[in-house]
């Protein structure tokens, strides 16, 4: 939009000129993508629920884990192996975890009876020594189990460890067992109570909805809807074996996702439930793999404080809830359509990209080789010719050229003109389509009788004194002008051998009848002669405008258009000046 320079200039409205082409085969082009817009817009609109104010949702999460389990535990007592028989119930197997978490025990190690005392360490490569030398008062580290004593005793047999002092005995280093102890916990269930709030919506829910049978056991697909799962069956959706992980325990995670609906007229608000191991699956490759912890029980005896320490192996419930609640929004629904009303720029989009590609010169040669099938591209070729309209850049220093033995207009900078303006290779343009509408405005001329010459002699004159070399009509002059700009005016009407356009009738007709220059100059400001008689200068500016209008069609390449010289020099013989003194061209610049 021009900037404003008056208060008119703000109420005013600026819209876009369109070219309405009449054709059958872009008309139902535009009509089957406005057709697939349309589809695939409504489509989209409606599947993804584009015209929902979506809002997430904040939740809270209850388990109930319920099972029974036997266990054989192996206990050493006098030197004797003993294998006792316990039973396992929920809080025996459960412990309490923060957030939306979980934990079942499948496995575990016990190191009974540990009493405050001195003790050697379990051997490892930190702990091995000879002699007292080799261990260090007062000296711990994270991952020994007490503060050394400086004392170098024996661990069994021959093999001597650093002595500590810690809960002793200090725990073997052992594998779990296998196995898992509580193998059974694959049958335990968990019942999960998710209540779930959209506030921006102000709508409250949960999983347990009235009438829920609370005995059944999820399934995906035969109860998708039950709350209450099996332990092995979440495995078995994942694909992971219960048993395996139950050895050395990991983190499953219990995805609850709430797409809801909340419009009346489709409401739906149920939980999809989904499983994902979250722990390194691969165990043997992982550092620490598995997931376990160690916690201590306490007691007396004998005025003896004692404990039992379990390092425990288990699997970690994470339950992650999440979802968003949609309802109709006014507001979204006009935003996402402006959104999508852009694709319907792509059939105008597509049919210009159609009309620019094969409307280009060697669409006929390459696509078309064949004559008859060019028609495609001479078809587009007239639409692009009325689609699109080129304009140079406005350098005053550009000027055009054109030969009658040419087709084309040539364009040259004059700055970079270095010898006559004949032998110069400018760019090529194509020559402004002829305007018949413009040419029947001058119809006085045409059908007068040609004017004979009464310069004849003039030019016989000039056969004699001969032509400039660059001259190829043999009718031009040398140029009056100065040296450095010389070579502007040493232009001819022809680039090669041959008639010059002046001895053409209608260079006559055209440019010099008197009558057409008289005509033209009225017809431009009536009142600029009483007695209607111009001044020759009058009526060579304007002859030099017809000749230039005439090979130059378009008033922007006229306008820097050069004159050859030997139409220059007709010109100026018909309509003389008395000083013979011509200024030439000069820039409008
Ligand atoms: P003058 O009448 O003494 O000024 O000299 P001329 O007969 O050379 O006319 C000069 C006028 O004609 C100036 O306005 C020029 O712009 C114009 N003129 C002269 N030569 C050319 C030419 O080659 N091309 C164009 N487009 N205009 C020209
Ligand atoms: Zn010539
Ligand atoms: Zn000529």
């Amino acid at each position: 939009m021009p900037a404003c320079c008056s208060c008119s200039d703000v109420f005013q409205y600026e819209t876009n000129k369109v070219i309405r082409i009449q054709s059958r085969n872009y008309g139902s082009i535009k009509w089957i993508l406005h057709m697939v817009v349309f589809s695939y817009v409504s489509f989209a609109l409606l599947s993804d629920k584009l015209y929902q104010l979506k809002e997430p949702l904040i939740s809270s999460v209850h388990t109930k884990v319920k099972g029974i389990a036997e266990v054989k535990e192996e206990l050493i007592e006098n030197g004797q192996k003993k294998v006792t028989e316990k039973v396992f119930d929920t809080a025996d197997y459960t412990f309490p975890l923060q957030g939306n978490s979980f934990f079942v025990m499948t496995n575990f190690l016990k190191t009974e009876g540990q009493v405050q005392g001195l003790c050697p360490e379990q051997p490892s490569r930190r702990t091995i020594c000879n002699t007292d030398r080799n261990c260090k008062k007062g000296w711990m580290d994270p991952q020994s189990k007490g503060i050394q004593t400086g004392k170098c005793v024996v661990y069994k047999g021959t093999q001597k460890t650093c002595e500590v002092s810690a809960w002793c005995p200090t725990e073997t280093v052992q594998e779990p067992p296998r196995p898992a102890l509580l193998n059974v916990a694959e049958n335990f269930t968990v019942l999960i109570k998710n209540n779930i709030d959209f506030p921006g919506h102000n709508y409250t829910t949960r999983n347990i909805f009235p009438g829920l049978n609370i005995t059944c056991t999820f399934h995906k697909t035969r109860d998708p809807q039950c709350p209450v799962f099996r332990l092995g069956d979440i495995f078995q959706e994942t694909g992971d074996n219960f048993s395996e992980v139950a050895i050395q325990g990991g983190i499953m995670g219990i995805e609850i996702y709430w797409d809801c609906n909340l419009d009346k007229w489709f409401h739906r608000c149920r939980p999809k439930y989904s499983f994902r191991r979250l722990d390194d699956k691969n165990t043997k490759e992982s550092f620490y793999p598995g997931y376990n912890f160690r916690y201590a029980k306490y007691y007396k005896e004998n005025n003896v404080e004692k404990r039992t320490l379990i390092k425990v192996f288990g699997i970690r419930f994470d339950i992650l809830v999440f979802g968003t609640g949609g309802k109709f929004n006014f507001i979204k629904l006009i935003v996402n359509i402006g959104s999508t009303l852009s694709y319907f720029g792509l059939a105008t989009f597509f049919i210009d990209f159609l009309i620019n590609t094969y409307s280009s010169k060697c669409c006929r040669s390459r696509i078309y080789p064949c004559c008859k099938c060019c028609e495609p591209c001479a078809v587009n070729e007239y639409y692009y010719e009325k689609k699109c309209e080129s304009i140079m850049e406005p350098k005053s220093t550009l000027k055009y050229v054109s030969f009658v033995d040419e087709p084309h207009i040539s364009m040259v900078d004059q700055q970079l003109l270095r010898r006559s303006l004949q032998n110069v290779e400018g760019e090529e343009i194509p020559r402004p389509p002829m305007d018949f509408a413009e040419l029947s405005r001058l119809p006085l001329s045409v059908h007068k009788p040609p004017h004979i010459s009464e310069h004849q002699e003039e030019l016989e004159l000039l056969g004699k004194t001969g032509s400039p070399e660059w001259c190829q009509c043999g009718s031009c002059l040398p140029s009056e002008l100065p040296e450095e700009s010389r070579c502007m005016e040493e232009l001819c009407c022809r680039k090669a051998q041959g008639p010059c356009i002046t001895n053409s009738p209608l260079f006559r007709r055209i440019v010099l009848s008197k009558d057409v220059l008289q005509f033209l100059l009225l017809y431009k400001e009536p009142l600029l002669t009483v007695d209607g008689n111009f001044t020759n200068s009058q009526l060579r500016h304007c002859a030099y405008r017809c000749y230039t209008t005439w090979r130059f069609g378009s008033k922007d390449l006229a306008d820097f258009a050069i004159l050859p010289s030997c139409c220059r020099w007709k010109i100026r013989r018909e309509f003389p000046k008395s000083d013979g003194q011509y200024s030439g061209f000069k820039n409008n610049y």
